[in-house]
């Protein structure tokens, strides 16, 4: 191949994230994706020219656009026009894109997405863990609905006057906010309660739910990143989005925490699904929510993103062993870090 033209300058040495630490592109960890022999080839030939050196986002994207580019029609091209200087974020942007013009039809883009994908992942030993940018549920349903064809409405609950987006999410939880940033229940003038006819997440002290942020949004980021990427290898065929039926089982498989709290509540004499989830999720306000998304209940889908991973951390939390009444005591145990002050 004409490997002179590609960029072999290294980008500076950065040490404090394990994201950039560059490696070798290990082929043999990833799994043969089964696209067209000219877009292996791709793969093959970075395997070769890049021999035992390490890999970093300026020589993939200079590898790119020399030999997969040339692969797709002019149409596409653009694509690989990445802004600034190349990183592994943004080559997992260009994956993204890839992914998304395909629209789980075009053969060639997801050839071309599939093999971005392995030099992005396997440039580095485990794997490279790959995530999506900030409001990454929001980002990422808007991604798949926009595969599916379906709506992406941004819905408001409540009452005229009152009404509160949807999507305009409590830092440390699903709910809508009231002010400044933070439902009703999370503010920090809120209490322990464990209100009649409130949502899950309403037993939730302010000081609770700051400390559970840091593992809430890792889980986040781990379940939305892990849908999306599984949306992408079943070629768009996964049942992502909260379905107008089958909701049971859906929950079931995609989020078994809140399917496993939605039993544990019971159905509160609720012979319907949908309204026992909502009521759950927000309380008496489920009524509203109910209205406000109408008949297109997958747009319910960041929202349960959001619970379920609350929920994984709000039980992860009884690693702290309930030992947190003592003010300035040693910080929980490692699984989830503790951010908050020690003046409770
Ligand atoms: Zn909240």
């Amino acid at each position: 191949m004409r490997g002179s033209a590609i960029v072999r300058k290294s980008i500076t040495p950065n040490y404090w994230a394990i994201w950039t630490l560059e490696m070798p592109l290990y082929l043999d960890d990833a799994v043969p994706p089964s696209i067209p022999r000219a877009f292996l080839d791709v793969l093959l030939d970075g395997y070769t020219f890049f021999g035992e050196e390490a890999v970093n986002p300026a020589m993939v994207i200079g590898l790119l656009r020399e030999r997969l580019l040339p692969l797709l029609p002019d149409v596409h091209k653009s694509l690989f026009d990445l802004r600034g200087q190349t990183s592994w974020d943004s080559l997992w942007l260009l994956y993204a894109n890839l992914a998304t013009a395909s629209g789980g039809n075009d053969k060639q883009l997801m050839a071309s997405a599939a093999v971005v994908s392995i030099f992005v992942r396997h440039t580095t030993r485990p794997p490279r863990e790959v995530e999506f940018p900030a409001h990454l549920e929001l980002a990422s349903f808007a991604r798949m609905a926009d595969v599916l064809g379906l709506p992406k409405a941004h819905p408001h609950v409540g009452a005229q006057e009152v009404a509160a987006p949807l999507y305009a999410f409590c830092r440390y939880c699903w709910l809508p906010q009231r002010s400044r940033s933070v439902c009703e229940n999370h503010s920090t003038n809120s209490m322990s309660r464990d209100k009649e006819g409130g949502p899950v997440c309403a037993v939730a002290t302010h000081k609770q739910v700051q400390r559970l942020r840091p593992a809430f949004e890792k889980e986040l980021r781990r379940l939305v990143s892990a849908e999306e990427w599984q949306f992408h290898e079943s070629e768009f065929s996964l049942a992502v989005m909260v379905p107008p039926s089958g909701l049971g089982s859906w929950l079931k498989e995609r989020r078994p925490a809140l399917s496993q709290q939605l039993e544990a509540n019971g159905r509160k004499g609720e012979v319907r699904l949908l309204p026992a989830l909502l009521q759950v999720l927000y309380g008496d306000k489920g009524v509203d929510v109910a209205q406000a998304v109408g008949g297109s209940v997958h747009l319910l889908t960041p929202a349960t993103a959001r619970a379920e991973a609350w929920l994984c951390a709000w039980e992860g939390r009884a690693s702290w062993g309930g030992q947190r009444r003592g003010a300035g005591k040693a910080a929980a145990p490692s699984r989830i870090k503790d951010t908050t002050q020690p003046n409770q």
